[in-house]
């Protein structure tokens, strides 16, 4: 017999189902549209806000040791997106330390980047970059007197929020029609999704291509590209994640990739076989 649960918290944030099972412990899934999230109650939700913005995770030191691996990254994110949209206005959402900020102006993108935690944004302003220190949202950008903008850019976020609808209908409300909206965030059809992404503190939500594309759909927007992708990766940084469960194996290894070379094969490898991410472009109708 299905277990169901209907606890008023607990259903699928992305569909309104309350038929939710437990799937892989601490996930649940909805029975509906197969979305999978961890449920999070309201007390949860404003403790995890809290910790976004006194950098207790998602740190700015994290970020500051991926640098030069997340700009390998985000040059073919950004490639990718030229082949939609010539540069023009774009809104990094949880920007961090203002990597991808920094090289989307590189590349002619007139940028502005929303960031909670205080010391990344402190960091990304120092770099001479745009940027509001706060959660992003449409009251956010009313406030700060900000119209409307051509592409907005979310990478790796969408798994950190509780309501990836709300956050969605409020980029909807920012981008000029025929704006593209561009996500990257993991896959949890991929064994290495399930295996090493799944954080309890940092990821609450988890997409598969179906509920990415269903998200997109059903908020206003025309899916452009949707694709598996992989990334270079810093594994000694990944190692000292906080949040990450990792195994004996797995802390050797990151151990090991101390040594800057075995880093560098270590990185290459895993981008190869590792398609563990949706990159995913949308287009407002
Ligand atoms: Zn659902």
């Amino acid at each position: 017999m299905i277990e169901i649960e209907e606890k008023k918290e607990n259903f699928c944030r992305l569909c309104g189902s309350y038929f939710v099972k437990p799937f892989k412990e601490p996930l649940w899934k909805c029975l509906a549209c197969s979305f999978c999230f961890i449920p999070v109650s309201k007390d949860r939700e404003t403790e995890i806000l809290r910790q976004y913005s006194l950098d207790q995770v998602s740190t700015a030191a994290y970020y500051k040791k991926t640098v030069e691996i997340d700009k390998k990254n985000f040059y073919q994110r950004l490639k990718t997106i030229e082949r939609f949209i010539c540069p023009t206005t774009l809104v990094d959402i949880g920007s961090s330390v203002g990597t991808f900020s920094e090289l989307a102006q590189e590349f002619g993108w007139q940028s502005l980047a929303f960031e909670p935690n205080s010391v990344a944004a402190s960091l990304a302003e120092q770099k001479g970059l745009r940027i509001i220190n706060d959660f992003f949202s449409f009251e956010a950008c009313q406030k700060n007197s900000l119209t409307s903008f051509d592409c907005a850019v979310l990478n790796d976020v969408l798994e950190h929020v509780v309501d990836p609808v709300s956050l969605l209908k409020d980029v909807g409300k920012i981008l000029n029609v025929n704006g593209l909206v561009v996500i990257t965030t993991p896959n949890i059809d991929s064994y290495f999704c399930r295996r090493y992404q799944i954080k309890p503190a940092e990821h609450l939500v988890y997409f598969s291509k179906k509920t990415l594309r269903q998200i997109l759909e059903n908020n206003g927007f025309e899916v452009l590209l949707c694709q598996s992708v992989s990334r270079f990766r810093h594994v000694a940084a990944a190692a000292k994640n906080p949040t990450a469960t990792l195994s004996v194996f797995d802390k050797i290894i990151g151990f090991i990739a101390k040594i800057n070379f075995i880093n560098f094969f270590l990185a290459w490898g895993l981008k190869i076989f590792v398609k563990d991410e949706i990159f995913i472009i949308g287009r407002k109708k």
